[in-house]
């Protein structure tokens, strides 16, 4: 194990790793640090081919301490599928999607639980609780369930109804807010001061980040150590896109990749783009978004504690915000499956209404190499499309189509 330390992303505090810890005083979230001057000399890239696919290949940049702590359910490794047909159509012919659609829970959620289960369990933790929009609370209840870590998990009325029977199933108690994720993490946060709980919130804990920076890992690995041009990311709380650059971050000290990034674009919906608005006023932080609302429920974030390590990431590779309709979203989602067969879920089809945004506006040119990332599964949004399929009798001939 080559964690160092744990250091605090606002005043740079250094903690112990090997507590439990949540925020540092200051308030700020706690960032993961290996020695990886260690982790250069003892890892090597061709280590890697003989490790199974699942995220915890990269274990030497991982912080669990023992092995039979890994709390697992096969995570990671999702593909990197090129999209010829809709890269043709929206004059992006390099574009790739990374489909976390693959992976356990059906959204890239399971990769922050895995790393936070794992920690709280090697750290004695019996007793959480989790504020969410709905898919990391799933998530969350899965691997917990697995853990043997009992969950109370909160989120708000509107979120999708399969997020409630996720949660129900792995046997965790569940509530329900009149409002929005904002409220529940309030009423986490009073249980938790209360109760003296394990707060699984975003970023109250450090290892969700190093779970959610597995996929940049897998990316690299999986362009064979080139990173891509332009990544978009369907941003809320901001967690992966934090960890993809962070991964980056830590490849680069390893050696493994050069000195080029990817532009990181932190994507989110007209509805709620509090982190778009601070970046086109070139602000470090975002506002609160009053009256958020939109189809792609998991990046309902109206303000997140780490909007500041998100445009951080967006300002130090070049990138950008952009928002886009709820309109836009769906369009997406059905081109995404109608001309590639993958149904993917709002989120992250609101990445690819981003890329036409920026192609048409030349922010994005056509020999680039452009990357999608696609969150989660449409099949837990099943509300998002509407069907018109006419009956028939069993006599009837169908019309020639
Ligand atoms: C949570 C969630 C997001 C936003 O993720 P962050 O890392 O918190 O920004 C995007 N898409 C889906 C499907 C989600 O569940
Ligand atoms: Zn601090």
């Amino acid at each position: 194990m080559y964690v160092s330390h744990l250091e605090c992303s606002k005043c740079s505090a250094a903690y112990e790793s090997e507590q439990v810890t949540q925020l540092c005083s200051c308030g700020g979230p706690l960032l993961v640090r290996y020695d990886l001057k260690r982790v250069k000399d003892a890892f090597r890239r061709e280590a890697l081919s003989s490790r199974p696919p699942t995220l915890w290949r990269y274990r030497e940049l991982l912080p669990v301490r023992e092995q039979e702590h890994v709390v697992s359910l096969g995570e990671g490794m999702t593909p990197l599928l090129p999209l010829e047909r809709v890269g043709a159509r929206v004059g992006i012919p390099r574009l790739l999607m990374k489909d976390e659609g693959l992976i356990p829970t059906g959204t890239f959620k399971a990769r922050g639980a895995a790393l936070a289960a794992s920690r709280a369990k090697e750290l004695g933790v019996t007793m959480s609780a989790m504020p969410t929009n709905g898919n990391a609370g799933g998530a969350w209840a899965a691997y917990c369930a697995r853990a043997g870590i009992k969950a109370v998990i909160v989120m708000p009325k509107g979120a999708p109804a399969i997020n409630r029977k996720e949660v129900a199933v792995a046997g965790a108690a569940l509530y329900l807010v009149d409002g929005l994720i904002s409220d529940a993490g309030k009423i986490i946060a009073r249980a938790v001061a209360e109760y003296g709980w394990f707060d699984a919130s975003t970023l109250k804990e450090p290892y969700r980040i190093e779970g959610k920076k597995t996929m940049g890992l897998e990316l690299a690995e999986q362009l064979g150590w080139q990173v891509p041009d332009v990544i978009l990311y369907p941003t809320g709380g901001g967690v992966g896109i934090i960890g993809i650059y962070k991964a980056l971050r830590e490849l680069q000290e390893i050696g493994w990749i050069g000195d080029k990034l990817p532009r990181l674009v932190a994507v989110q919906a007209t509805g709620c783009a509090p982190i778009v608005r601070a970046w086109s006023e070139r602000k470090g932080e975002s506002e609160f978004w009053e009256g958020a609302h939109t189809v792609a429920f998991g990046i309902t974030v109206p303000k997140a504690l780490g909007d500041f390590l998100v445009l951080e990431a967006v300002y130090a590779t070049n990138g950008c915000g952009v928002a886009v309709t709820d309109d836009e979203i769906l369009r997406a989602q059905q081109m995404l499956a109608g001309a590639e067969g993958v149904f993917v879920c709002p989120e992250g089809a609101a990445t690819l209404a981003a890329a036409v945004h920026l192609a048409r506006e030349g922010w994005i040119t056509a020999k680039e190499q452009v990357v999608l990332l696609n969150t989660g599964t449409g099949l837990k949004y099943p509300e998002t499309v509407s069907v018109d399929a006419p009956v028939l009798q069993p006599g009837d001939s169908l019309p020639r189509v």
